[in-house]
């Protein structure tokens, strides 16, 4: 996708800071920290958004889930996270390339709404 944002950081084209990254996923902290840890993961294909994952994108979405703990207790965020994912306009998708939220710290987080 020429003009997806989130495309151009896979690849490389706009600098990101990256968390965690193999053949299928990129991590990277958002750009704008709404927690002490907020870290965005990615599926390195372009997918639009959750409405648009098939039943072939199954792995590589249960891959973004699997890494979150690991990148939660690297990152500052021991005891715990939270993972949001929002999907299209009513779910307030700003970026269409879908994408799960990591945010936590080192104390208790409320809910991002
Ligand atoms: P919302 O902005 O309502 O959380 P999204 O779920 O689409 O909507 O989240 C997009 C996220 O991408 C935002 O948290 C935003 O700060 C982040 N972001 C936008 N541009 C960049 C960038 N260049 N690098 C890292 N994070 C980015």
């Amino acid at each position: 996708m020429d003009n997806c944002l989130f495309c151009k950081i896979v690849r490389g084209e706009i600098p990101s800071k990256k968390a965690y990254e193999d053949e299928d996923l990129l991590a990277f902290h958002d750009i704008h920290p709404q927690r002490p840890v907020h870290i965005l993961v990615i599926p390195k294909r372009h997918i639009t958004s959750l409405t648009d994952a098939t039943p072939a994108d199954v792995p590589v979405l249960g891959k973004m889930l699997q890494v979150a703990q690991q990148l939660a207790v690297d990152n500052g965020s021991p005891n715990g996270f939270r993972t949001i994912i929002n999907t299209g306009p009513i779910g307030q998708q700003e970026v269409m390339h879908l994408h799960m939220h990591i945010v936590g710290g080192p104390e208790p987080v409320g809910p991002m709404l």
